[in-house]
């Protein structure tokens, strides 16, 4: 759990009802040791200048780029985007979205949707949207989980990096955490089968 500003505790309390093990990240011995990492919401402007600070940011591209699993929730969506136009300072720029920050205006700055989530069985997953990022527009690996009614969109993923504009963190619904863990669960399985793979050819 990338903890350097946000809702990171929130997060660690969801895995722990799921029996997931989570532990704060915020030193390059934690990021390693990490088998999947959630960027929370909070402010992405700050989470960006911390992550440069910590001198996190290209060590996290890093582990990205050799299958890290990710999860960005709200400014960490922000943070995963390739572009983010209304942020003065670099994101990860690892998946092919363009994000609008703050994009629902002031009035309804915070709102909540049912959202039917591609995946998800059990019905509308309720999103908790505060001051919430816009997904606009989306490359084609990337894999349109959930869409607002104004066709934005509230989720996507490609591969083994998850962005959700939204805060399940914040209700009871623990599936899309569930799905998370399942991600992780999936590339431990796949490293596995590759160190396995590795042995068996050198031996
Ligand atoms: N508006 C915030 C930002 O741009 C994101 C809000 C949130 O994470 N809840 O960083």
């Amino acid at each position: 759990m990338l903890a350097l500003q946000g809702d990171f505790r929130e997060h660690v309390a969801t895995l722990a009802r799921l029996d997931v093990a989570a532990f704060e990240v915020r030193t390059l011995e934690q990021l390693h040791a990490a088998d999947g990492l959630i960027i929370p919401g909070g402010e992405s402007t700050t989470i960006a200048r911390l992550l440069l600070a910590f001198g996190l940011r290209e060590p996290l591209r890093d582990r990205i780029a050799s299958g890290l699993p990710v999860w960005g929730t709200c400014a960490g969506a922000i943070l995963l985007a390739e572009r983010a136009p209304g942020l003065d300072r670099p994101t990860l720029a690892v998946l092919d979205i363009t994000v609008e920050r703050n994009a629902f205006g002031r009035q309804v700055d915070s709102f909540e949707a049912d959202l039917k989530i591609a995946g998800l069985e059990g019905g509308p997953f309720r999103g908790v949207f505060i001051r919430a990022p816009a997904i606009l527009e989306a490359g084609p690996g990337i894999e349109v989980l959930a869409r607002l009614e104004d066709g934005s969109i509230a989720a996507g993923r490609d591969g083994a990096l998850l962005a959700t504009t939204f805060h399940p963190e914040l209700t009871d619904d623990l599936r899309v955490h569930a799905l998370f863990a399942a991600m992780v669960e999936e590339r431990l399985g796949e490293a596995e089968g590759g160190l396995a793979r590795a042995e068996e050819l050198s031996a």
